[in-house]
């Protein structure tokens, strides 16, 4: 069914520049009306012909030309062919582990979003798969957790919250020598600063909920895949499983893409100037921001990355001391989630990392006194002085 239900970028969505391809990619003035924006199409099924005989679409389920507008779009902007639209992040990662089967090992980095580690070790593991959480800073703590069933290897960087980066080139390079597939989570760079398929790497995976949405007003995922064997079961999983998004959260998220690489601009220049100023600043005890010439892997993230973003996790000490901070900032508001318009603020160990046992957040490094920030759009200027004067508090306690 190749060319049928899988989104297929085309030649010319992957060849101009990366700001054309964001507005203009898999997307053409409707024929039927010459709307200049794609609609939504609202409808659950479509009509055929005749019996046995039906169009390009079939079932809402199976596919929406919304949801494929979204898919191809993605797809060129990642610079790979195919793409596959879920209904969250979450989603998205289940698709691609369900490609495997009992007894398949999987090599995962040991620092992930903790829904991706939740979702790996409470259900895949019951289901026969066998996963090891691996140091992927350290290429050769990924070469020695490779065993002879290993299929997948599967990295986020930088990482969810601590900003460990991997070598992406390296690892694809291991990967191929294994014949091995490398799944990247590249929500927190996006392909607008970080391009995993121009490294090597197979398959790139996005909690399109972040960054590529931007304006934290829809959950959904995407996976990106440079193989046409592994996008027809995607296409089938699509199908057959059903966790799919609807038209209207597709064409959302198109419209946020649009602004992508404005917005990213916007959040590196701001992330850079706040990483500076907290790094100075006399209540922080750490910081991990792969833009500062402090972060140990800084050299790996200006040779695979063309910008550093806004996210940055600090150390204040304690956890009195992180709490006072993510409840005395005003702009940022304290919440779950990233990437959106707006500054955020959170604490790891409570929020998004609380699935882990406490030696298991020891040993990434994840600190109660671990506050990270999810730095929007907004004036840079009120985003510092929002940042001090809860420093303030913070210092008191
Ligand atoms: C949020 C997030 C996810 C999960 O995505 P959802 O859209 O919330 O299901 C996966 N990976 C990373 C890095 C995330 O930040």
């Amino acid at each position: 069914m190749i060319g049928g239900n899988m989104a297929k970028a085309s030649d010319l969505d992957l060849e101009s520049g990366f700001a054309t391809k964001a507005v203009h990619a898999g997307q053409n003035p409707d024929p039927c009306t010459g709307a200049i924006m794609p609609p939504v199409y609202l409808t659950s099924t479509f009509a055929q012909s005749r019996l046995g005989e039906h169009g390009e679409f079939e079932y809402a389920r199976t596919n929406n030309p919304t949801r494929e507008t979204l898919e191809k779009n993605l797809a060129a902007l990642e610079g790979a062919y195919f793409a596959h639209a879920f209904g969250s992040g979450m989603a998205a990662t289940t698709a691609v582990l369900s490609l495997l089967k009992p007894g398949d090992h999987v090599v995962c980095g040991e620092n992930v979003y903790g829904g991706t580690h939740r979702i790996m070790t409470r259900f895949f593991e019951r289901l026969g798969l066998k996963f090891s959480f691996a140091d992927t800073r350290d290429l050769d703590k990924i070469d020695d957790a490779i065993t002879f069933n290993t299929k997948l290897i599967f990295v986020e960087t930088p990482s969810n919250p601590m900003m460990h980066l991997t070598d992406l080139s390296a690892v694809a390079v291991l990967a191929r020598d294994r014949g091995l597939t490398v799944v990247v989570d590249n929500t927190f760079a996006t392909p607008y600063f970080q391009k995993p398929v121009e490294l090597g790497c197979e398959v790139v995976i996005h909690s399109t909920t972040k960054y590529l949405n931007g304006h934290s007003d829809v959950v959904g995922g995407i996976v990106v895949t440079t193989r046409a064997d592994q996008s027809e079961q995607l296409s089938f999983l699509q199908n057959a499983a059903g966790a799919i998004p609807g038209p209207w959260d597709c064409w959302l998220t198109l419209r946020g893409v649009k602004s992508l690489p404005l917005r990213m601009r916007q959040h590196d220049e701001s992330g850079q100037t706040i990483a500076n100023w907290l790094e100075k600043h006399s209540a922080v005890e750490r910081i991990f921001y792969p833009g500062l010439k402090s972060h140990p892997q800084h050299g790996l993230a200006c040779q695979q990355m063309s910008g550093f973003g806004g996210m940055i996790s600090v150390d204040v000490g304690s956890f009195e001391r992180a709490k006072a901070l993510v409840e005395e900032t005003r702009i940022f508001a304290l919440a779950e989630s990233l990437g959106g318009v707006e500054s955020l603020i959170g604490h790891p160990a409570s929020m998004t990392h609380a699935g882990l046992s406490d030696e298991e957040r020891e040993k990434i490094g994840i600190s109660k006194g671990l506050v990270r920030l999810s730095v929007g759009i907004e004036d840079t200027e009120d985003l510092l002085e929002d940042l001090d004067q809860a420093l303030q508090t913070a210092t008191l306690k």
